[in-house]
């Protein structure tokens, strides 16, 4: 184990939890969102959101890149009742969430939805959480061996709880919020990849996007940039375009192959 300049030992820092007990906790976490939320009766909705997921999921099964987790997951999606929330989620394993709020923006337009959940499941897929939960595991654990490290070197709890809680905020800004940035990053570009993979065209995702702010009236520009996890509509709608024309090319696929359909 490697040590610190006061001969201390530092855990390891690659420490990582198991994808198996990421996934429980994903499932976990559904269970407790599903009972503390209130379940929406709404079937034409649910019926959509149930064919746009299976729709995303069978293309991440034909995808090389995430087939082998697609096929693991237990996939299963929720409709939850709450107008004030234009959001949905996924959980690791495959567990997914919309809001009745979503429908607020995306109307019945089925290709609006799934650039929503192609987003969401491109974070499950992409086990962006576990490596969040990782990232936290490690923190924890680099600050255990710090207070461990001040006390030894004779600094006073007073002043040591200072340097911790200073170490924690500087550490969550430095690591998880850059970090967090670059999974949406990758959600919105793999995501709108699988949107043209399963056949709903990418053009839909900037479309989406611009309604959605005009819908919460731009309020995503309040938080600056630097400080948010999710990039500015500006940003985002920038590098939606850029990735367009690739999105492209597996619309028109999708098309050449499955002519008359989609
Ligand atoms: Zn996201």
């Amino acid at each position: 184990m490697p040590t610190s300049v006061l001969g201390i030992p530092i855990p390891a820092p690659e420490a990582k939890l198991p994808p198996e007990a990421v996934d429980l906790l994903g499932a976990f976490a559904f269970q407790w969102t599903l009972q503390t939320s209130e379940i929406a009766t709404n079937p034409p909705q649910e019926e959509r959101i149930k064919r746009v997921v299976d729709r995303l999921t069978g293309a991440a099964k034909q995808n090389k890149k995430y087939a082998e987790v697609a096929g693991k997951f237990q996939w299963e999606v929720k409709l939850l009742k709450d107008d004030q929330k234009p959001n949905a989620f996924a959980f690791p394993n495959g567990k997914i969430g919309v809001y009745t709020g979503l429908f607020r923006v995306t109307k019945d337009e089925e290709p609006k939805l799934a650039a929503v959940l192609a987003h969401e499941i491109v974070h499950a897929l992409a086990r962006h959480a576990a490596e969040r939960m990782d990232k936290e595991l490690q923190r924890t654990l680099a600050l255990a061996a710090m207070k461990g490290e001040l006390k030894e070197a004779g600094i006073s709890s007073d002043k040591r709880r200072g340097i911790l809680i200073a170490m924690g905020l500087s550490s969550q800004v430095s690591d998880i919020l850059p970090f967090s940035r670059m999974h949406e990053s990758e959600a919105d570009h793999e995501g709108l990849l699988l949107m043209a993979q399963a056949g709903y065209d990418p053009q839909e995702a900037i479309a989406f996007w611009e309604r959605m702010e005009k819908f919460t009236g731009g309020s995503g520009g309040r938080i600056p940039e630097l400080l948010s996890t999710h990039p500015s509509y500006e940003t985002r709608s920038r590098q939606l375009k850029e990735w367009n024309p690739e999105a492209q090319r597996y619309y028109k696929q999708y098309r050449s192959s499955r002519p008359g359909k989609g």
